[in-house]
């Protein structure tokens, strides 16, 4: 309820910031985070800058910096979630570089319920609420969340992935899980469908870095232009533009009827916090404060 108000008030797409922390064995490293402020204001510093322009500064509607768990993400976007059930449409994006964390937030690192994503917290909130209120039905034949695991598993098996120099699995895919709620006010009969899109981005690194070449240069020259088109999309609807250029890319094609008109949109920016990431964090943060 609150977030639908905030939402009114701010439009329908909103940024969040997700600084994930340095890993095991990578102590001594050094940040190129300077400053998380209370309002999502986050300054990114630039060493091979000198003064001045070794800064930047951006602000987004939130930041989850490195020690926020799982958990307290998850309680950030629970009402978003259930929004769905009021037949709105929902798509929350993980949107970063390959290893700053899009997997982790979207689906988790592990199996434990601890270390649940966004995914299937998102659909054991979903079931939860559907047998307290038995009023909704999933169109899709699954009875539980252990039904849309096997059908994740079978997703991620699907994805293509390829190697690069930059990560030996790096993803080379975009991964989308859909969820069709539809629901029924038991009370009056009236029924709504909503429409959960969760989507967990291929790395939006460029393409020099991983220094690909032949189909992997290809490849990545599509993922970067899918990316560019969502962003250009995203950027029309935050403008408020009358035109919307959904048709430059599949994956806005694939997603035109949850991004825009009453459709909710949330992208998880995630960053990598190494400050020999540095230059690719303030191109990942450029992407975000443009769609922001
Ligand atoms: P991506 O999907 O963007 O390529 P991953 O989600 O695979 O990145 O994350 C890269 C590594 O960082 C993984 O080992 C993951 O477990 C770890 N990681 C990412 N975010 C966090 C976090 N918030 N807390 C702890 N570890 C994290
Ligand atoms: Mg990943």
């Amino acid at each position: 309820k609150l977030f639908n108000e905030v939402q009114e008030l701010k439009g329908n797409i909103r940024v969040y910031c997700r600084v994930r922390p340095f890993l095991p064995g990578q102590d001594g490293k050094s940040t190129a985070v300077d400053y998380i402020g209370e309002n999502g204001e986050i300054l990114i510093s630039n060493p091979s800058k000198q003064g001045k322009d070794g800064y930047r500064m951006f602000k987004f509607n939130k930041i989850f910096n490195t020690h926020v768990s799982q958990a307290e993400v998850f309680s950030d976007i629970q009402p978003l979630i259930r929004s769905v059930l009021d037949g709105f449409n929902v798509c929350i994006f993980a949107y970063g570089q390959t290893g700053s964390g899009k997997t982790y937030t979207m689906s988790g690192p592990g199996k434990s319920k601890e270390d649940w994503g966004v995914n299937y917290r998102a659909l054991n909130d979903l079931f939860d609420i559907s047998l307290k209120r038995r009023n909704t039905f999933s169109l899709i034949p699954v009875k539980s969340t252990s039904d849309v695991l096997d059908l994740m598993e079978i997703g991620q098996a699907n994805r293509a992935v390829g190697s690069t120099a930059l990560n030996e699995r790096s993803s080379r895919s975009h991964s989308i899980l859909t969820v069709h709620v539809r629901g029924l006010d038991v009370k009056n009969g009236s029924t709504s469908r909503g429409c959960l899109h969760l989507i967990d981005l291929a790395g939006s690194e460029r393409v020099e870095r991983s220094e690909a070449t032949g189909d992997r240069l290809k490849e990545a020259q599509h993922i970067n232009k899918s990316l560019s088109a969502l962003g250009d999309v995203i950027f029309a609807l935050a403008q408020k533009n009358a035109h919307v250029p959904y048709r430059n890319s599949k994956l806005t094609q694939v997603l035109q009827s949850s991004l825009g008109g009453q459709a909710k949109t949330l992208m998880f920016v995630q960053i990598n916090p190494d400050v020999e990431s540095c230059s690719e964090t303030i191109s990942t943060l450029k992407f975000a404060e443009r769609v922001s």
